[in-house]
């Protein structure tokens, strides 16, 4: 008997031990276990899902200790080798546990409990006879069945000819659905036989049976065929029953797609637009994984480039990723891919049902599509064949996850693009600063597009100073100026876009007589107000609680909501004009599934004025009648904690602007702050992305942020805040023994949130540039966590480029 060894990787959660163990595959499963099947293991006490990860002839363990693998859950690997690879390296990248990235791969419906039906697909006479004895009491059998009756290879066997189906039954609703059609028999001679066998009485089965031979071999759904041919439900089913033709079943992906769409076509590109094209049609002729960053102003045509580059990928016989932020996955954007491509796309959202994401995935796993356009996870579309990858809007932070594994899709993208030998897009109006100067340095390819597409000029932009308002005695939120230009659009009955910047703007509860905000219990932040439910909510944590009637520190009546939501907004705009109608999308407004949609094409076909939102309208928003967009406040953004500040101020401050005046009608831009002589503000005027980047750069050279330097992130947290203090201070006299001295090393300090869900937070920032002991560094780090501090109650996270600090 030969000895075949899987390694595997456990999930066993906050399992310290981070490493593949050997299980012996019995004898009978030796040609059923490839590298990327989950199987069930003996784990300690209970049996365990893992992942093989590779196959082997030896082992280390003696042979008495070595346990057999008790269960195959996938007969058809989950995973393919590079996903297996690439899990490795997103291990050793972003120091997460080799779990985490496995499971990070697979569509969440993989990753709940489920139920494995094989199901029947063909006449029963087609199987051997092994399987024919267990399907003949039903056409759908649990999967664990055939691992009983030792049928696990003949299964194989069918589902590679197609006999059967297995359907993954997802206790929440991550079903293949299916629908029943009838297959008619593809031998003619077979249909005039019964034809002629059958007596004049049985008129209308044979008036069937006719119109089946000018059909046969056809699919058919039960209602077409009786409908076209004029007969009920039961003659079909004596037909059938004849043999004239069988029932299949069909899978049905759910359609996520609410609405047709109208095919586009291609347009004539502009001289720059086709330069930037030809580029990258060489890269991917000459097989080339070189990255391009495509820095091209709103307007400016980087979407047709794409839509471009991905044709040519089709006509290769590849497939394109195409990565969006979440927020602006909105329907005009994913429209604008499957009017080009059609049913080739697949599209992955937050917003799909698990069940529709799951369909979606296995359309890309089995090859159904070509093309996948999706929020950051999508970067691990399962597609064997990639012949490009794009991230729109790269400079996005959602495109870093903050949970393990801590990835970049940037940098995913990039390893992808390695892998299979093609290029990579960046797209941006407003590059990371980190991409820019990688540009600049000649690692990524620079290609520029300088010119509105149709020529549009920018919208002219103007920049209010709030305080001179306030001087002036104005002490709304709107200045004169907006308040004037809303005025007129709404006389010339034109669209207006009205933006709130969220963040700094949430409205919390304040007493004023004390002062008193109204906190979290179990975290240092405000509680948000929320006027539809008379509520304060933790955003962090979820806990909420009706708004008091008297404040809890000095038990003054004076206490009541403070600051600007999108509600408060709404009312303001409802007493300055009376007759105005506005839409507003927020976290509120949007969180039943297709909401964003609705309000959306309300907007779209006129049925309101404003546009009333947060950082979600700042993108992918392209209609013709919007002229006007006001921003309420820019400096919101400017003053947060973040050495990023000025850069996404700058970066919002563009894409809203460049929704304006999109199309044939001029735009204007109306940006109210307080802090107007900002570079940052200042330079968005006119979307100056270069000057802005020069200037910034020497804010970052001089504070030693990056691109100069690399951050990383240690944190750590305890239910006790003196742990979490001799903690940090532990984490971080370690860092400091242990690197050199140009490592530098800064805190603890706490952390900018200082307490979340009852746990106090530390953290420690480590600046440096190249330095090869940094990851070994902290794999000792972690090493020593996971053996002893995780027993005192202790957790430590690590967050390599971390995108908050
Ligand atoms: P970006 O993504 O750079 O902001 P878009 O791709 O949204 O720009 O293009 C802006 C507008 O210009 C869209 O309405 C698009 O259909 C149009 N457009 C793009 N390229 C061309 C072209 N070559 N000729 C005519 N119109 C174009
Ligand atoms: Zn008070
Ligand atoms: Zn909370």
């Amino acid at each position: 008997m030969s000895l075949l060894v899987a390694q595997v990787i456990v999930d066993v959660a906050a399992y310290p031990v981070d490493r593949p163990f050997d299980y012996a595959v019995p004898e009978e499963w030796h040609n059923l276990i490839e590298c990327g099947s989950r199987v069930k293991v003996p784990f300690g006490p209970r049996n365990v899902l893992a992942f093989v990860v590779a196959l082997k002839d030896h082992t280390e363990v003696p042979l008495n200790k070595l346990k057999p693998i008790s269960q195959i859950l996938d007969i058809e690997p989950v995973l393919n080798n590079e996903m297996l690879a690439l899990a490795q390296w997103l291990k050793d990248q972003t120091i997460c546990y080799e779990i985490d990235a496995l499971q990070a791969m697979l569509p969440s419906a993989l990753r709940a409990k489920y139920e494995k039906i094989v199901h029947l697909n063909t006449d029963i006479q087609a199987l051997d006879s092994k399987l024919q004895s267990i399907f003949r009491k039903s056409e759908k059998v649990n999967f664990m069945q055939f691992q009983r009756e030792n049928a696990l290879h003949e299964l194989k066997e069918a589902i590679k000819q197609g006999h059967v189906m297995i359907e993954n039954s997802v206790k929440q609703q991550g079903k293949v659905k299916e629908v029943r059609k009838v297959c008619i028999a593809s031998d003619e001679a077979l249909l005039i036989e019964l034809e002629e066998t059958l007596s004049n009485r049985a008129a209308k089965q044979k008036q069937l049976i006719a119109w089946m031979r000018q059909h046969a071999g056809e699919v058919l759904t039960p209602s077409d065929i009786c409908s076209a041919v004029g007969v009920t439900m039961a003659v079909l089913h004596a037909v059938i029953e004849r043999g004239a033709a069988h029932f299949i079943k069909e899978e049905v992906y759910r359609d996520p797609f609410t609405k047709a769409v109208q095919k586009t076509d291609f347009l004539q590109l502009t001289d720059e637009q086709a330069h930037a094209l030809s580029k990258i049609k060489r890269a991917m002729d000459n097989k080339h994984p070189e990255t391009f960053l495509l820095h091209g102003i709103t307007g400016s045509g980087k979407t047709e480039v794409y839509l471009q580059a991905i044709q040519h990928t089709l006509q290769e016989g590849k497939e394109s990723i195409v990565l969006v932020p979440e927020i602006s996955l909105t329907p005009q954007m994913t429209e604008r891919f499957r009017s080009r491509f059609g049913e080739l796309v697949a599209v992955m959202h937050s917003g799909l049902s698990v069940g529709e994401k799951y369909d979606e995935w296995r359309k890309i796993q089995q090859g159904k599509v070509k093309v996948v356009v999706g929020a950051r996870s999508a970067i691990f579309a399962p597609f064997e064949n990639v012949g490009l990858v794009i991230l729109d809007e790269e400079h996005e932070s959602t495109y870093k996850q903050e949970d393990s594994p801590r990835y970049h899709a940037r940098d995913v993208a990039i390893w992808r693009s390695k892998f299979h030998h093609c290029p990579v897009i960046l797209g941006s109006a407003t590059p990371s600063l980190e991409s820019f100067a990688r540009a600049k340095k000649k690692r990524y390819t620079l290609l520029t597009l300088n010119q509105r597409a149709k020529n549009q000029a920018l919208p002219e932009v103007r920049i209010v100073d709030m305080r001179a308002e306030l001087k002036g005695g104005n002490r709304s939120m709107f200045s004169e100026a907006l308040i004037e230009s809303i005025r007129i659009r709404l006389e010339k009955q034109e669209q207006i876009v009205l933006f709130l910047n969220r963040r700094g703007y949430s409205s919390f509860v304040l007493c004023r007589d004390c002062g008193t905000v109204v906190e979290c219990p179990n975290c240092d932040i405000s509680l948000t107000y929320h006027r539809s439910t008379e509520k304060i909510k933790c955003h962090y944590c979820g806990y909420e609680e009706f708004v008091p009637q008297t404040c809890p520190q000095c038990q003054s009546e004076h206490i009541r909501f403070f600051g600007t939501g999108t509600q408060k907004v709404e009312e303001e705009l409802n007493k300055l004009f009376p007759e105005v109608r506005v839409l507003r999308m927020d976290v509120d407004t949007t969180k039943q599934k297709g909401a964003h949609e609705l309000i959306l094409d309300a907007f779209g076909n006129g049925e309101a004025d404003i546009l009333l939102g947060t950082q979600m309208i700042a993108k992918g928003l392209d209609f013709p009648n919007i002229t006007l967009v006001g921003v309420l406040s820019a400096d919101t953004s400017l003053h947060l904690p973040d050495y990023r500040a000025a850069e996404r101020t700058f970066q919002l401050l563009t894409q809203v602007s460049g929704r304006a005046g999109r199309h044939e009608k001029p735009g204007e831009v109306v940006v109210q702050t307080y802090t107007p002589e900002h570079y940052a503000i200042e330079l968005s005027k006119e979307q100056l992305y270069e000057p802005f980047y020069e200037r910034e750069m020497l804010t970052r050279h001089g504070a030693g942020y990056p691109p100069y330097f690399y951050l990383a992130l240690v944190q750590v947290s305890h239910e006790d805040v003196m742990m979490a203090a001799e903690y940090a201070a532990k984490a971080a006299e370690y860092l400091r023994s242990n690197l050199p001295f140009s490592v530098s090393i800064i805190g603890p300090t706490t952390a900018s949130i200082s307490r979340l869900q009852n746990r106090y937070r530390y953290q420690c920032l480590i600046k440096y540039k190249i330095e090869p002991n940094l990851i070994p560094v902290l794999l000792q780090l972690i090493k020593l966590y996971r053996s002893d501090w995780i027993k005192k109650g202790i957790m430590l996270t690590i967050d390599l480029d971390p995108s908050m600090i």
